[in-house]
């Protein structure tokens, strides 16, 4: 039985900006919505039904969350397994928590890709010195991530060779890590799959992204440097990927295209993504959304891109002028431009790095999307190159 619009509670695990952006499109369908995030200030909190203020481990507020709600989900990658398994008990829950496991340790994430026929970066997984040692020589150079909690290009070292493989897995605790060989990118895209609790799977157009140090600054749908063969394999992949963890709900799966032309996969998230964010404004049912039908067995259809989209995110940087005084951005001169819409998290600090915000500018042509984005990016001080 879904649980009708109108009718039902949603829950969040989490109150960052895709909780909130969770929360406005569940309430744009009649539901009431109930966050639990330990910070007071969070940007979800504030615009839920209610906000539970605890811990996500703290039992109690566990338990309050499952009696007050319907369903519920989570916003953020490394919330602890452990409650979700506990909500599960008496809620759904989605996506679950094994899942969830999965996508949380990149040595689990990269056995599951093996699994699911996905090529991933050749790899070792280093858990001691006898481990590092035995690291064969084609994994150089490579990049070492640690297999937990890494994020924004955090928990991650650049090696050129052994001696500077050793010296990253001491900097970096000697706590579990994956060694990645150092592959050549052409550029690198992601895609959203959904699977509902029925085992039905949509995706949506892939999408090319552009990073700035290690944050997603950029990214285009139509992709316009992928072909159509290629785009239906990574489309095919993220279905693969969803399908065989049993997954519910909205899973990002990012990929890398090399220099040849070959297709890999990357790591996934499982949850609603920023590369996803196009999909508020180009696409008749959001990234959102779906999450929001996915965890109340509604019907999943297969999302339309109605417009060709540039997404900029908006990071905190902007707040600040080269000589590090704060500022406004000229927000006015921006929506004076024809398919700019903004979103705007409601965080109250600016901070360089930070997610603030985005900007999609759709277009009725892909040439005019980006036109108008290079306009925006004029306006705000942003580079108008990707
Ligand atoms: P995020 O959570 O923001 O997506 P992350 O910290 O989880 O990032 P990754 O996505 O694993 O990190 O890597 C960050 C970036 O580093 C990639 O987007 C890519 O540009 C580069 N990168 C990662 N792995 C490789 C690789 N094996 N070869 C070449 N470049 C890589
Ligand atoms: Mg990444």
């Amino acid at each position: 039985m879904p649980l009708l619009p109108g009718a039902a509670t949603l829950g969040v695990l989490g109150g960052g900006q895709l909780g909130r952006m969770f929360v406005h499109a569940a309430q744009a369908l009649g539901y009431r919505c109930v966050v639990l995030d330990p910070d007071a200030a969070s940007p979800a909190g504030a615009v839920a039904q209610d906000h539970l203020k605890a811990d996500y481990l703290d039992a109690a507020a566990l338990e309050e969350l499952a009696r007050r709600c319907d369903a519920i989900t989570t916003e953020f990658e490394n919330v602890p397994a452990r409650a979700l398994e506990q909500l599960a008990r008496s809620r759904v829950v989605a996506p679950g928590a094994s899942a969830v496991a999965i996508c949380q340790d990149r040595a689990r994430e990269k056995a599951h890709f093996d699994a699911s026929g996905v090529a991933c970066a050749p790899y070792a997984v280093l858990r001691s010195s006898a481990d590092l040692a035995a690291v064969p020589d084609a994994l150089l150079p490579g990049i070492l991530k640690t297999a937990r909690l890494g994020y924004d290009g955090k928990g991650q070292r650049r090696v050129a060779d052994r001696a500077q493989l050793a010296a990253a897995f001491d900097e970096l605790g000697r706590v579990d890590c994956v060694l990645e060989q150092m592959l050549p990118l052409a550029l690198e895209l992601s895609v959203l799959v959904v699977r509902g609790a029925g085992g039905e799977v949509v995706t949506y157009p892939v999408q090319q992204n552009l990073h700035r140090d290690g944050i997603l600054a950029v990214t285009e749908v139509p992709a316009p440097d992928v072909d159509a063969a290629l785009q239906a394999q990574a489309r095919r992949s993220a279905a693969a990927i969803a399908t065989g963890m049993g997954y519910v709900g909205v899973l990002c799966v990012e990929f890398f295209v090399l220099k040849d032309g070959r297709l890999v996969v990357n790591e996934m998230a499982p949850r609603p993504h920023n590369s996803g964010h196009y999909t508020m404004n180009a696409c008749d049912l959001s990234q959102f959304e779906m999450q929001v039908r996915a965890m109340a067995g509604l019907p999943l259809r297969e999302p339309r891109l109605h417009s060709p989209v540039v997404m900029l995110n908006l990071l905190g940087d902007l707040w600040f002028d080269g000589a590090g005084r704060e500022r406004a951005p000229d927000w006015a001169g921006v929506l004076a431009l024809p398919g700019a819409e903004l979103h705007l998290y409601g965080k109250a600090q600016a901070r360089a790095g930070r997610k603030m915000g985005h900007l999609n500018v759709i277009g009725a042509t892909a040439e005019e999307a980006r036109q108008q984005a290079r306009r925006a990016c004029a306006i705000l001080g942003l580079p108008d190159t990707w």
